[in-house]
């Protein structure tokens, strides 16, 4: 359906649409040619229209309208809709999970992804990793209800930078969080991760340079070519790239947003902080004030762990540098 061509008159429709930028205008055509409602998720957002998938059959997959009333969208969003003859309709957006943002040009949050059931953190020998970087991305997982995956990329870089970043996974693995290593040079690893990513809709994080966009090319092949055929779909040259899309990876999904790399953590509390680290969960109940600042505070349940060497120290220190800067006053 998405390969269908478009008649003049559609393409002088869609052009206008983008133009002015208002609502869409579902004339009787596109309305009488439509099917029954059913479920289906964004793939990729065009301005007025979006490119939408049915979630029960992968096979379709059409460009759309929304309603005047249908409330913003952005890639991975949840929708009803309906396909058409040549272009469809959404007629309304599904609950969210979470949605993710990032600052546009201005500094403006902006609404960039919807529905990320699993944030794959991607680590690498070179450039090193930081706990405290890490960590920033487990508090936002926690905080946004994603489930963390620690991947260390790049294993085929032998030698102590390896060494010391496994050091750091195995940290994270002793705590209990999920952990892979990869290699998007030899292919080792990969099927681990598909074998994680699988009937998830995941993302993929982590600083420049950590081999997001191999990895990514090794899970999808395909997708500079599928970007580049969507491009072509829209008649006007303008707007045509989206900032976001989903691709599929086997049975799941990956939504591939180019400017997603840091997490502001200036609007969280200290327990949205402190939830971030899965080991001081149990503790916080035992610490002797109900205020404690777990910094300083005499019986402290945490201060005792990490003396305890239960709280590994780099976390500590994390912990601390993080609940320093959050909101204290939430
Ligand atoms: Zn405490």
């Amino acid at each position: 359906m998405a390969k269908r061509r478009l008649t003049k008159r559609q393409q002088a429709r869609i052009a206008q649409n983008q133009e002015s930028k208002g609502p869409a205008v579902i004339d009787t055509e596109i309305e009488s040619s439509l099917q029954a409602e059913q479920a289906g998720f964004v793939v990729a957002h065009f301005g007025t229209q979006v490119l939408v998938q049915s979630t029960g059959n992968s096979n379709v997959q059409q460009r759309a309208y929304m309603r005047a009333n249908t409330p913003a969208l952005v890639v991975g969003d949840k929708v009803l809709w309906q396909a058409g003859l040549d272009i469809g309709v959404v007629n309304n957006r599904l609950p969210r999970r979470n949605m993710l943002e990032r600052p546009d040009h201005r500094g403006k949050p902006r609404a960039v992804a919807a529905n990320i059931e699993k944030l794959f953190v991607v680590i690498a020998p070179e450039p090193p990793a930081y706990y405290n970087f890490i960590d920033r991305y487990l508090v936002a997982c926690e905080y946004h209800n994603m489930q963390p995956v620690l991947v260390l990329n790049k294993i085929d870089i032998e030698g102590d930078t390896l060494d010391a970043s496994r050091e750091i996974l195995q940290l994270y693995r002793d705590i209990g969080y999920e952990c892979l290593e990869v290699s998007s040079t030899t292919g080792q690893g990969l099927d681990e991760l598909r074998q994680a990513i699988s009937g998830h809709q995941i993302m993929l994080a982590g600083q420049s340079g950590v081999g997001k966009s191999s990895l990514t090319n090794e899970l999808i092949p395909d997708a500079n070519t599928a970007v580049g055929a969507l491009s072509h779909v829209a008649p006007s040259g303008r707007h045509t790239t989206t900032a976001s899309h989903w691709y599929a990876v086997g049975d799941g999904g990956l939504i591939d947003s180019p400017g997603i790399r840091e997490f502001s953590l200036n609007h969280m509390s200290q327990n949205d902080i402190l939830a971030g680290f899965m080991e001081c969960q149990a503790l916080l109940e035992h610490c002797k004030f109900r205020d404690c600042s777990h910094q300083n505070t005499k019986g402290c349940a945490i201060i005792a762990a990490a003396e305890a060497g239960i709280i590994p120290e780099p976390r500590l220190r994390s912990l601390y540098v993080l609940l320093n800067e959050c909101d204290q006053s939430l």
